[in-house]
């Protein structure tokens, strides 16, 4: 500690470059600093470093820590902890470019795999950047011996600290995960693949804002979806299940159908206190499909919906650059099966019309021989019994799908009914109608396997950088993931990027399928946490552990990808 006060006072008034001089690890009362990475200049990107706590110290009690959920449940509830003394602390003024900047990595609604807290057996690790203080570009030591000795001290004091924090709600944020995990586990034994908790606050506060609408009207399930289940605790909660196969959410325009689903496809994630969707939790692996013309296409058998396009292009194994709003949305239903969804989520608003209905008039006009394509509707029975994957889809202008859906839930006024009787007997005044052979088989599903080309690094400008939770660059190719819906935080965006680099360097050898290295992947993720998998000496605080689908769906856009198909 002497040896961090004497160095920094050398520093005054010294030209920043003097900074890399404090490179080391420096010992507090309560843990130790580890400078990892330091700025060359004030404006660069800021410091991290990383604070190792022997967890004594820290008076957490060992049964908090005793589960891989607990420890995650913790880890965000700390994360949160340190963020709030972050912006409480007295942090001296700021000088030029990053200087006297606290961060550590933004958590929002939704508690995820992170690594700015890390447990191992007997210490935390968190990871912080901070903005070393400068004038103009001059060293000022005070305000870094300032930050260093005090403010640093104070923030692991009140955030880090047992006795220092609101212990009864990190209790509750424990047990709250546990229980969403343990509502995922009989969800699947019961065959549902989504539930929404009565009671649950599903709008958001604003178009571009991630909080509950206050005024939000709580969802009710109609008697005849209603299921209970019964906790381990004791607890009981009540509300709507939805069942495996294809259901569909109907109702007037403004009535709440989209705002549903898109609780649904966050409900792949376990939300915090609060957010009014804790108890609205979907199938960990459900994607959201969209229409997404303009994005690029790598060798996907996209036949089970399109086939014989204009100037005999092969849609067995689809390519482009430039793919039409139904290609693009036919390629994101196989790339999703292919990345283990079992459940997917549409809606009206975001398809192509001709991918999801073809009606009697237009069949008419255009005759099947010259329509290449097969829509949706017609496969989506193939797909639950065949591929056992379920659908769950919003319409509010199309009746096409009421003789396929095995429940219809109207909005009303933000509030479902079921309506599936209802729409099954005006399905049937029109009489039934009768698949083809080519609607009673979903079709051949290809593996396809990445070419060890892929992502090749010629200059030093070639590799992975997260530009935003949107936006990936590889040299100068960019992989925009605007459309992917369910990626929520910057950090997954990094997550990504990083694992990127992980398939690469350990799957891309010509043999193993994308299905098969998205599995293995997470295997060792799932035993050994996203640091030892990416190997990473950087101790990078800025991650979260994304899913496999979103990683796979990052892997496709990429516009250089080459991919073989397994035949
Ligand atoms: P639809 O898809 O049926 O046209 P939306 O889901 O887009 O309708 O919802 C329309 C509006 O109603 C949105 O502004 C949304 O935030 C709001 N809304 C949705 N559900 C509720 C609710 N339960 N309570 C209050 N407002 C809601
Ligand atoms: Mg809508």
């Amino acid at each position: 500690m002497a040896n961090l006060t004497e160095k920094l006072l050398a520093l005054a008034g010294k030209g920043y470059g003097g900074y890399k001089s404090l490179s080391g690890a420096y010992q507090f009362a309560a843990y130790i600093l580890v400078f990892d990475h330091i700025q060359v200049d004030p404006f660069a990107p800021a410091t991290t470093l990383h604070l190792v706590l022997p967890l004594k110290k820290t008076g957490l009690p060992k049964q908090l820590l005793a589960t891989k959920n607990r420890r995650i449940a913790v880890a965000d509830f700390l994360q949160r902890a340190v963020a709030q003394a972050i912006i409480k602390s007295d942090v001296p003024q700021r000088g030029t470019g990053h200087s006297s900047e606290i961060r550590i990595d933004h958590c929002g609604q939704e508690i995820l795999e992170r690594t700015a807290i890390i447990f191992t057996k007997e210490t935390l690790e968190v990871r912080l950047t901070v903005g070393l203080p400068a004038n103009g570009r001059r060293i000022n030591a005070k305000a870094a011996a300032k930050i260093l000795l005090e403010i640093l001290p104070q923030i692991v004091q009140k955030s880090l600290m047992y006795d220092q924090l609101d212990q009864r709600k990190l209790q509750a944020q424990v047990e709250l995960f546990e229980m969403q995990q343990e509502l995922r586990q009989q969800m699947q034994a019961q065959g549902l693949v989504a539930f929404v908790a009565n009671g649950a606050v599903l709008p958001r506060d604003s178009g571009d804002s991630d909080l509950p609408l206050k005024t939000g009207v709580p969802f009710v399930s109609p008697a005849s979806l209603a299921v209970t289940f019964k906790l381990s605790g004791g607890k009981q909660v009540t509300g709507m299940g939805i069942g495996q196969g294809i259901t569909l959410i109907v109702g007037g325009g403004y009535h709440g159908k989209s705002t549903l689903l898109q609780a649904l496809d966050r409900g792949v994630y376990n939300h915090i206190q609060g957010d009014g969707r804790e108890l609205v939790l979907t199938d960990q692996t459900a994607m959201k499909i969209r229409a997404e013309d303009g994005r690029s296409v790598a060798n996907v058998n996209i036949t089970p919906f399109i086939n014989h396009i204009p100037g005999r292009r092969n849609t067995a194994e689809f390519s482009t650059l430039n793919a039409s709003g139904s290609t693009s949305q036919a390629a994101n239903v196989i790339e999703a099966l292919e990345s283990g969804a079992k459940t997917l989520l549409l809606d009206e608003d975001t398809s192509a019309t001709n991918f999801m209905i073809r009606d009697t008039r237009m069949q008419r006009l255009v005759s099947d021989d010259r329509e290449p394509i097969t829509p949706f509707v017609a496969k989506v029975q193939a797909l639950a019994k065949q591929v056992g994957v379920s659908t769950i889809l919003v319409t509010g202008g199309s009746g096409a799908y009421f003789e396929v859906a095995d429940r219809v839930i109207m909005m009303n006024e933000y509030q479902p009914g079921d309506v599936t009787k209802r729409a099954h007997e005006i399905a049937a005044l029109e009489g039934p109608t009768s698949l083809t052979a080519a609607e009673t088989d979903f079709g051949q599903l290809e593996a396809r396997i990445p070419k060890k080309s892929n992502f090749r690094v010629v200059t030093r400008k070639d590799r992975f950088k997260a530009r935003s939770r949107t936006e990936i660059s590889f040299g100068h190719s960019n992989l925009n993931l605007s459309a992917v819906e369910q990626l929520v935080e910057p950090s997954q965006t990094r997550g990504i990027t990083a694992l990127l680099a992980v398939l690469k360097r350990d799957y891309f050898d010509e043999q193993t399928t994308v299905a098969e290295m998205l599995h293995s992947l997470y295997d060792k993720i799932d035993q050994q946490g996203l640091d030892q998998v990416l190997g990473d000496k950087r101790h990078a605080g800025d991650l979260a552990v994304p899913r496999p689908q979103e990683l796979g769906a990052a892997l496709n856009r990429y516009r250089g990808l080459r991919m073989i198909q397994r035949k």
